[in-house]
């Protein structure tokens, strides 16, 4: 059982990456004064891993209620939590209950965000069902749903009491979503140093190629950098915790303009790749060094959708985007491996060119 703590000035929480930590989820749950607990479960993940979810929740002290949510990002909205608000209501829960989520990121976001306005915030826990979500969503607190085609344009900071990884969901992980979850990876081996650079490229190269994997070997340390910066800068407020968005001004885009038939991580794939080519146009970094990094991940599968997307229209969903309603588009900008630079402004057609560019790659 491996153990990572994101420390908080208040609220700090355990991450527990192990076989089997549901169950000390059960453990930790009935060890705190709990009336209630809404079981959040994806119904993908139900159908594959039920006699084990219920042999581990049939542990539970206090009374428990599963509730099956069909997890995609057009689901990922404020009706959906009506439902589950409703839910809450008609079974008497209280402050003193608890939410759990089963799933992948989209069923983290809305089961944190439930939790968190629901009678102005109850306890929830994160048990990560897929890749992108055990290397990323399921830590720092970042709660929400889509709204009016904006990705993730209403919701909270709200943190959970736990994180409980078992890395045996992942046999039921369809490839496409494994490389979805690469996605994340691929950003997190930017944000560090060279040894991490080089360890997730070398792990990243073995799913790619489909070869037997330690997932340890990269969940770890994306947590650990992820841990590491929701530390420091919780509510992004000091902007370290900005670089966590290198590639995803670009991505939120590709993920709106393809209607989500981009998974966010194949979207953060082409967005980082985007801002790999919008450094080096912006010439934070050389045109070697960028062939170098392309060269490095040019084992990476790109979507092929993001090939037929329009650059104008990504723009304009650019434009729109939450952290641009002052009419200007921030970046992420990479100096080097672990250097990263924050809002960052970009002409028009250097951002159009970095997409073209992009786009040649697939
Ligand atoms: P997801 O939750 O949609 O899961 C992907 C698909 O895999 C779904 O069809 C789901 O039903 C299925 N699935 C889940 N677990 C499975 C399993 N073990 N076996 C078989 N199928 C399984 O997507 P995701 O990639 O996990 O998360 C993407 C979402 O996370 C996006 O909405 C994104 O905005 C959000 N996100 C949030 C944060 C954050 O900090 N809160 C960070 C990154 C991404
Ligand atoms: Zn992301």
């Amino acid at each position: 059982m491996k153990k990572i703590i994101v420390k908080l000035k208040e609220n700090s929480y355990p991450i527990l990456i192990s076989e089997n930590s549901l169950s000390s989820l059960i453990n930790k749950l009935n060890s705190q004064e709990i009336s209630k607990c809404l079981i959040i479960i994806d119904r993908n993940v139900e159908k594959y891993h039920s006699s084990y979810l219920r042999k581990n929740f049939a542990g539970l002290n206090c009374k428990s209620y599963k509730y099956l949510f069909n997890a995609t990002e057009l689901n990922k909205n404020l009706k959906q939590c009506y439902n589950i608000f409703k839910f809450l209501s008609s079974h008497y829960f209280d402050r003193n209950s608890s939410i759990v989520s089963v799933g992948g990121g989209i069923t983290g976001d809305i089961a944190g965000f439930t939790a968190s306005t629901f009678m102005r915030g109850i306890s929830y826990y994160q048990v990560p069902t897929t890749l992108l979500s055990m290397v990323d969503s399921s830590v720092g607190g970042k709660t929400g749903v889509n709204f009016d085609n904006r990705k993730n344009f209403i919701g909270t900071f709200y943190q959970p009491k736990g994180v409980f990884i078992n890395s045996m969901f992942l046999d039921s992980l369809p490839q496409r979503e494994v490389v979805s979850g690469i996605g994340e990876i691929f950003k997190y081996s930017f944000l560090s140093d060279y040894k991490n650079y080089s360890r997730l490229k070398k792990n990243l190269e073995s799913i790619m190629n489909k070869k037997e994997i330690n997932y340890k070997d990269i969940i770890e340390p994306c947590l650990k950098i992820k841990s590491n910066i929701v530390s420091q800068d919780e509510k992004e407020i000091i902007g370290l915790r900005k670089i966590l968005n290198l590639g995803h001004t670009f991505a939120h885009a590709f993920e709106v303009q393809s209607n989500y038939k981009l998974k966010h991580g194949e979207a953060v794939i082409g967005g980082v790749f985007c801002s790999l080519f919008l450094s080096e146009e912006l010439g934070y970094i050389s045109t070697d060094k960028l062939r170098e990094f392309i060269n490095d991940y040019k084992f990476i599968t790109i979507n092929k959708r993001l090939k037929n997307l329009d650059e104008e229209r990504i723009y304009q969903s650019m434009m729109s985007d939450k952290k641009n309603l002052s009419g200007k588009i921030k970046f992420v900008i990479l100096e080097d491996i672990g250097k990263i630079v924050v809002d960052v402004l970009a002409d028009k057609l250097l951002i159009l060119n970095s997409i073209k560019r992009m786009k040649k790659l697939v």
